[in-house]
C-alpha cells in the first residue's frame, strides 16, 4: 500500500543520512586528531576539552594496601574496596556494591546528591572485616571516579565544568566536587580521605595499564562516551607546569563534545538535541552512547507511525513519551534471533503498548535499530583512529612492532555485542591490514573503579 512504501521511504532516507562510508570516516578521524591539536594548544581552543588529568605515572604493580574507590558516573554508583598486594600478590581482594541514584537526586541540590552517596559509602566502609581495616592511625584513602567533565586543577582536586548524561544538579556546577565530597563524607561521620579525582576513562586507562604495559588509550561506551590517552607531555602547548619525570599526561579529552561537519546527523538528531537537557552540547555522545540510541529509534518509529500510520491510524500514546525505548530494550530487538521475531513482539507490547504487529513491520523496526547502532559503532571507531593518529600509531613505520592498546569499557560495549563487533570490525577497516597486527581492543572489566583504587594507592599520604 501507499502507506508502507511511505515508510520504507522514510527508513531509506533514513538509512542514507546515516551512512558511514570508510571516506567519511576516516575525514571523521582526520578532524578528530585536528580538534585534539588545538584544544591542547590552548584552553578553549576547541570544542575538545583534552583536559590535563594530573595523572603522569600510571599504576606499575607494586601499589600495595587497601584503598577504596567511588565512581560515579550514570544512573548507579558504585563503592569498591581492593586489597593490593604488590608486584607478587596484585589485586588480593576486590569487593563492590552497586547503588541506584534515585531520579530526584540527578535534579536536586549538590548537598542532597553527596549525602547520599557518602551515606552509601559509610554503610559499605561498616562492611570492612577485622582483617581488613587499614592500619593503625592511618586514614582511609579513596580514589573519586567522577565521569562528568571537570576542570582538572590538581590530582585531587577539581571544579565541575557541566553536568552530562541527565544531570541537572545546578549549585554543584563551579564547585569543587572533591570539595563536596569531602563535607559530605565529614557529614557522614566517615574518616576518609579522597587521594585522587579521576574521570573513568583515566581510572579505565590506570586499570588497563596495570594488566598490560601496552595499553595507550581508553573508551568508554555506557551511558555517555569519552575517551584518555597517554601524550607526550611536551606536546601540551596548554601545560605551563614543570614537566613531569616520566615525560607523560594523561589527557581526559572529552570527546563526547566532538562535533564535526563530517558527522552523518539527521533531522531526528537536531529534534533530539532541541530538546535535551544540553542543547548544542555533546553531540558525538549524542549519536554514539547508550543514553541516546534507544531515543534516536523511538523518534524514528515516531515519524513512521505519524506519516506512514505503521502502527494503524493513530500514534500508539506510549511512543510518543520521550526515553521510554531504553538502548537495551533496542539492543534485545536487534539481537533477536526468533524467526517471528519474538522479543521484538514483546518489547512492542511491554514498552509501548503495541501488539498484532506484522513480521514485516518488525523486521523494519529490526532495521531501524541496526542503523543506529552501526552508525554509533562506526563512529566510535573513526573517533579512536583520531587518537591513533595523533599518537602516530595508525601506521608501521619501518616495520615496527610497537603494539598499542586501548581499553574499553562501559555497559553498551560490554553487553550490545552488534554494536561491539561493528565497532572492531570498523576500526580494522579503517587501519588496513598491515597497522591492525600492532592494534588490540581490550575490555578493561570495571577498570575505572579498580584504576581509581590504584591511582589513589600511589597517590597516598603514606608514600
Ligand atoms: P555508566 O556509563 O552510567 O557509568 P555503564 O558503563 O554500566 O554505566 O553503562 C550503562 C549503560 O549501558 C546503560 O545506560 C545502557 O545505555 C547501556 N547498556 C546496558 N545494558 C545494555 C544492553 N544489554 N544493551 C545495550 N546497552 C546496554
Ligand atoms: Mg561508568
Amino acid at each position: 500500500s501507499g502507506k508502507w512504501a511511505r515508510a520504507l521511504s522514510i527508513l531509506k532516507e533514513f538509512e542514507e543520512k546515516c551512512g558511514t562510508p570508510s571516506s567519511n570516516l576516516k575525514q571523521v578521524a582526520d578532524a578528530m586528531t585536528v580538534e585534539m591539536h588545538a584544544g591542547l594548544a590552548s584552553e578553549g581552543g576547541s570544542k575538545l576539552k583534552m583536559i590535563i588529568s594530573y595523572v603522569h605515572n600510571l599504576p606499575t604493580g607494586d601499589e600495595k594496601g587497601l584503598f577504596y574507590a567511588l565512581d560515579l558516573g550514570g544512573t548507579n554508583f558504585r563503592v569498591l574496596r581492593v586489597h593490593l598486594g604488590g608486584k607478587e600478590s596484585r589485586v588480593v581482594k576486590q569487593e563492590f556494591e552497586e547503588v541506584s541514584i534515585p531520579a530526584h537526586l540527578m535534579t536536586g541540590s549538590s548537598d542532597e546528591l553527596f549525602d547520599y552517596i557518602a551515606s552509601a559509602l559509610a554503610k559499605f566502609v561498616a562492611t570492612e572485616s577485622d582483617s581488613q581495616h587499614v592500619s593503625p592511625g592511618r586514614q582511609r584513602e579513596l580514589g573519586f571516579t567522577f565521569s562528568f567533565p571537570v576542570r582538572q586543577t590538581s590530582i585531587s582536586s577539581g571544579t565541575l565544568i557541566k553536568w552530562t548524561k541527565g544531570f541537572s544538579v545546578e549549585d554543584t556546577v563551579g564547585q569543587d566536587v572533591v570539595g563536596e565530597l569531602t563535607k559530605a563524607i565529614e557529614r557522614a561521620g566517615l574518616d576518609m580521605r579522597v587521594a585522587v579525582l579521576v574521570n573513568d576513562t583515566v581510572g579505565t586507562l590506570a586499570g588497563g595499564r596495570y594488566n598490560n604495559p601496552d595499553v595507550a588509550a581508553a573508551v568508554i561506551l555506557g551511558t555517555g562516551t569519552n575517551a584518555a590517552y597517554v601524550e607526550h607531555a611536551h606536546a601540551i602547548p596548554k601545560w605551563h607546569g614543570l614537566l613531569p619525570k616520566s615525560g607523560e599526561m594523561v589527557i581526559n579529552m572529552e570527546w563526547g563534545n566532538f562535533r564535526s561537519s563530517n558527522l552523518p546527523l539527521t533531522e531526528y538528531d537536531q529534534a533530539l538535541d532541541a530538546g535535551s537537557l544540553n542543547p548544542g552540547e555533546q553531540i558525538f555522545e549524542k549519536m554514539i552512547s547508550g543514553m541516546y540510541l534507544g531515543e534516536i529509534v523511538r523518534r524514528v518509529l515516531c515519524k513512521m507511525a505519524e506519516e506512514a500510520a505503521i502502527f494503524g491510524d493513530t500514534v500508539p500514546p506510549k511512543l510518543k513519551i520521550p526515553f521510554i525505548l531504553r538502548t537495551p530494550n533496542t539492543s534485545a530487538m536487534h539481537h533477536d534471533t526468533s524467526p517471528d521475531l519474538k522479543v521484538v513482539a514483546t518489547k512492542l507490547k511491554d514498552i509501548l503498548e503495541i501488539s498484532n504487529t506484522s513480521l514485516k513491520l518488525r523486521k523494519l523496526i529490526v532495521e531501524v535499530c541496526d542503523i543506529v547502532a552501526t552508525r554509533g559503532a562506526r563512529l566510535s571507531a573513526a573517533g579512536i583512529v583520531g587518537i591513533l593518529k595523533k599518537l602516530g600509531r595508525d601506521t608501521v613505520k619501518d616495520g615496527e612492532k610497537q603494539k598499542s592498546v586501548v581499553a574499553l569499557d562501559g555497559g553498551l560495549y560490554e553487553h550490545y555485542t552488534k554494536f561491539r563487533t561493528c565497532m572492531e570490525n570498523t576500526l580494522w577497516e579503517l587501519l588496513g591490514e598491515e597497522a591492525s597486527e600492532n592494534i588490540a581492543v581490550e575490555h578493561s572489566m570495571d577498570g575505572s573503579g579498580i584504576g581509581a583504587a590504584l591511582l589513589a594507592a600511589s597517590h597516598s599520604q603514606y608514600i
